[in-house]
């Protein structure tokens, strides 16, 4: 990459979990970035992912879900670039952006999240709609219940985790008529306690969501799923709820990374091979360290200690994952299924508890507009 023309304190790309708690730490503290840093995002807003499934299902409005990045960075002196990363190249300090940007940085802060995994191969025969970026699927199915495109009459969603579930049990209530399958690679909720998944195969059964599991999908052709070498679904189109993939600028970057290409980081939430570069959230690689929204919030006050510390001359703190963390599934109706360890249990409490939770985030992270 040639010589940067803008050479920046901070820059932070990403408005994704971490970066939010990191913002909403230094306002509370009065603290300021260095004058001139920038935050970086691919939209004016970030998406909470815990309320996406409640958006879906109609339980939410899109305002409700999404935080405003603009006066939260003008609040902590960031300037905010609505643009998207293309390049990094971590030796030279410098990154690209979409727009054809090119900026320098003394500190780089990534939290800009994952893709979903595609482990199959496919012909484009069908329509692949990702649960993340969470836009593009937010638009789609809004376009298919206003018809402005056709719903589809089937409806195939990859992946047997909790976004799986929440997102199988969401699209029965926005689309009522269309039939819906969920394809498991292994176990349903294979990596939650045991107890959880018999009351999540109940869930699906009452919504009418036919469950398949230990079938991973390998290849989409002529608009038919193919599983185990025979065709096992002709649906009309496929969510993609398959667990994360870095991103494609990743493992080009420079920084090292984990064999999927997630970047591999400390206990202080530097790159483990540049220590001016943090990493964290879904596109980072530490372990004992689930990629989950809930372990990414918990590195936002790591991050805004470090990352003021590593401009100056403080000492940096050490990020130590919890143990296990409590998980809320909505099953789009305002209740929810929720495990804790080895505990499962399901109903209108559990909905009650996430929602409380999830709008409290909100509450918490979300500053007023300038002018509102
Ligand atoms: C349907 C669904 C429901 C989920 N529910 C939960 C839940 O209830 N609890 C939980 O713990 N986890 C949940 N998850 C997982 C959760 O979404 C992720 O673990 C979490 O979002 C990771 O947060 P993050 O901070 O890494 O970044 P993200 O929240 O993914 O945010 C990344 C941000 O970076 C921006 N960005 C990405 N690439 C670029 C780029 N190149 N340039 C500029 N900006 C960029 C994006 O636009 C986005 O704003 C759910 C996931 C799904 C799919």
């Amino acid at each position: 990459m040639p010589t940067s023309l803008l050479q920046a304190p901070l820059v932070m790309i990403g408005g994704g979990h971490a970066h939010l708690v990191a913002l909403r730490q230094w306002i509370a503290r009065g603290q300021r970035a260095p004058a001139g840093s920038l935050l970086i995002n691919a939209q004016p807003y970030a998406w909470y992912s815990g309320m996406l499934p409640g958006l879906l299902a109609g339980r939410f409005t899109a305002a409700q879900c999404s935080i405003e990045l603009a006066p939260l960075a003008a609040a902590c002196g960031l300037t905010l670039i609505c643009d998207e990363l293309l390049a990094l190249d971590a030796s030279s300090q410098a990154i690209l952006l979409a727009s054809g940007k090119r900026l320098g940085f003394a500190r780089l802060s990534l939290n800009t999240g994952a893709l979903p995994a595609i482990d199959f191969k496919t012909d484009g025969s069908l329509p692949l709609v990702g649960a993340k970026p969470f836009p593009g699927i937010v638009q789609q199915v809004q376009q298919w219940q206003t018809w402005q495109t056709q719903p589809p009459a089937q409806l195939a969603i990859l992946g047997g985790g909790a976004a799986g579930v929440e997102l199988a049990l969401a699209l029965r209530m926005s689309l009522p008529q269309t039939q819906l399958s969920l394809f498991c690679r292994s176990g349903l909720l294979a990596n939650h306690p045991p107890r959880l998944a018999p009351l999540a195969r109940t869930r699906l059964s009452k919504a009418a969501v036919k469950l398949h599991e230990n079938l991973p999908i390998e290849r989409i052709s002529d608009t038919q799923l193919y599983a185990a070498g025979r065709a096992v679904a002709q649906p009309d189109a496929v969510v993609l709820a398959t667990g994360a993939a870095a991103a494609g600028w990743q493992p080009g970057s420079g920084l090292l990374c984990d064999e999927q290409g997630f970047i591999r980081i400390n206990e202080q939430l530097q790159s483990c091979s540049h220590a001016a570069i943090f990493a964290t959230g879904d596109c980072a690689s530490l372990p004992n360290t689930p990629r989950a929204g809930v372990y990414a919030v918990r590195q936002g006050p790591v991050l805004a200690h470090n990352l003021l510390a590593a401009t100056g001359s403080g000492t940096l703190q050490r990020y130590q994952p919890q143990p296990r963390a409590l998980a809320l599934l909505a099953c789009g109706d305002g209740s929810a299924l929720l495990s804790y360890g080895a505990l499962a249990t399901q109903g209108r409490l559990a909905g009650k508890l996430k929602d409380w939770l999830d709008l409290r985030f909100m509450r918490e992270h979300r500053l007023p507009a300038h002018g509102d």
